[in-house]
């Protein structure tokens, strides 16, 4: 099928070169012309395993191509993706500005003589998103225009993305046509993966609610690990007793700093914000955004505590990106720390296998000093944080790591470290909700 993608981002890109690995004939369109550029110069602006192969091999077969320009991809597109970003505005509440436009300029390049397409929302969304943007093309391209409009929310997890993407558990499609739905089952046919046929709102709130639950499923575990560190528990222990039950799972019960990252913080947002326009307050999500605002925080006073003050100490942060195997820092965690030890007066140094690049503008001009080695990184520090957990850090060297640096102490942000080894290797190891040794 000939499909095209507005939006060539983390889910555009990757979904684009899925959807030509799988033998469709795919455009990825980006108003960014910079980007476009790189790309077709076989520059690939993310880091997530395995997509740079998959884009080159289906570049070079002619099934994957890129372009700024609607007028080129649309006319022969039997379905049309937007994949534009959905950022939450300053009281939490979605920005839609992407997606309107889009609406628009998709309405600029639409005639009735290009015949029946179907405009897919991929972007994460508020319910009734869906409807709005039917409205805006028909306002734009008069009722002439054939078209439908679906919702097909995206679940891939950035790190692992092109294996979630040609492997996926579900896929839910949202429309209120028969002849839409079809098109969406041939564009999933390849894929053999089991299909969710509902109408748009479900599907639209499908992944709001999803992500809200995952979410709250992390600020759950961090709060049963509050508990632990009153108690001498161990939470790990903890998750691992609850996770075995299957109708718990054991997914997203990691103890740790908290979330981060593009999806979580402004999806639970826009959810509490959707909720309370509706009338319908969700006093649970609050909560939940609560206890994981809380939990870096914590941690940092846990460190005062040990610390005193951070003046002209020199403190070394493991990880930058938002979790392991991305280069994405929207929201991470391991950026606040940073800022905020920088803040106090601390002499920060940090390193990130992947996300060194898109750290630095942000936090080289505030001074934090970049270290590509991670010993190097640790060299004479006085505390070791580590806020991101990428198996580099986990599997570390730790003879390597007590020659370097100057007091042993390490507050392990993601629990990835192993207690009995950093005792035996006489390091005082600080994580959360497992007692100190
Ligand atoms: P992104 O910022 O990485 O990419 C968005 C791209 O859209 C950018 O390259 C931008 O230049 C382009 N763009 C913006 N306006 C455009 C326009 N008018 N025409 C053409 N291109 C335009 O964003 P992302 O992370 O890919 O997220 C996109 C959407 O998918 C969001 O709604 C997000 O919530 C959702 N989502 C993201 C993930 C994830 O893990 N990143 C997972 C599932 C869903």
């Amino acid at each position: 099928m000939k499909l095209t993608i507005i939006g060539s981002g983390y889910v555009g890109l990757t979904t684009g070169t899925c959807f030509a690995e799988m033998g469709h004939h795919v455009t990825c369109v980006d108003n960014n012309e910079t980007k476009v550029k790189a790309l077709r110069e076989g520059i690939i602006p993310i880091y997530e395993p395995g997509l740079e192969d998959l884009i080159k091999k289906n570049v070079a077969v002619g099934k994957l191509k890129f372009t700024s320009s609607l007028q080129e991809a649309l006319p022969e597109a039997e379905a049309i993706f937007i994949a534009v970003p959905t950022p939450p505005n300053e009281d939490g509440s979605v920005d839609l500005s992407f997606m309107e436009r889009v609406a628009r300029e998709i309405a600029e390049v639409l005639t009735p003589s290009m015949g029946y397409k179907v405009i897919v929302d991929k972007s994460t969304v508020p319910v009734k998103t869906g409807e709005k943007v039917a409205q805006t093309i028909t306002h734009y391209a008069g009722k002439e225009v054939e078209f439908d409009v679906v919702s097909n929310p995206e679940f891939l997890r950035e790190g692992c993305a092109v294996d979630d993407l040609l492997h996926p558990d579900r896929i839910v499609i949202g429309a209120n046509s028969q002849r839409a739905m079809d098109v969406l089952k041939q564009v999933y046919r390849p894929f053999h993966a089991p299909i969710l046929e509902t109408d748009i709102e479900s599907a639209e709130l499908i992944k709001h609610a999803a992500n809200s639950f995952l979410a709250l499923k992390i600020s759950y575990i961090n709060a049963v690990a509050r508990v632990c560190e009153k108690t001498g528990a161990d939470v790990e222990l903890v998750a691992e007793g609850i996770g075995m039950d299957k109708r718990i799972s054991r997914h997203f019960l990691n103890a740790g700093l908290g979330y981060g990252g593009s999806c979580f913080p402004k999806d639970v947002k826009a959810f509490i914000s959707i909720s309370r326009q509706l009338g319908e307050p969700f006093l649970l999500l609050e909560e939940v955004e609560r206890i994981n605002e809380e939990q870096h925080e914590r941690f940092l006073n846990r460190l005062r505590d040990r610390l005193w003050v951070f003046r002209d100490k020199k403190i070394a942060v493991w990880g930058l990106a938002f979790k392991q195997n991305t280069d994405d820092i929207r929201e991470s965690i391991g950026i606040k720390l940073c800022q905020k030890l920088v803040a106090e007066g601390a002499i920060v140094s940090a390193t990130d296998p992947k996300a060194m690049g898109t750290a630095r503008p942000i936090l080289e001009p505030i001074g934090v000093n970049f270290v590509d080695d991670m010993y190097e990184c640790a060299r004479d520090a006085e505390v070791l944080i580590i806020a991101t957990e990428w198996a580099d850090f986990a599997n570390a060297d730790l003879q390597k790591l007590s020659s370097v640096m100057r007091n042993r102490i390490i507050f392990d942000g993601r629990n990835i470290m192993s207690p009995d080894n950093l005792k035996t290797m006489n390091f005082e190891y600080h994580s959360v909700g497992r007692p100190s040794v």
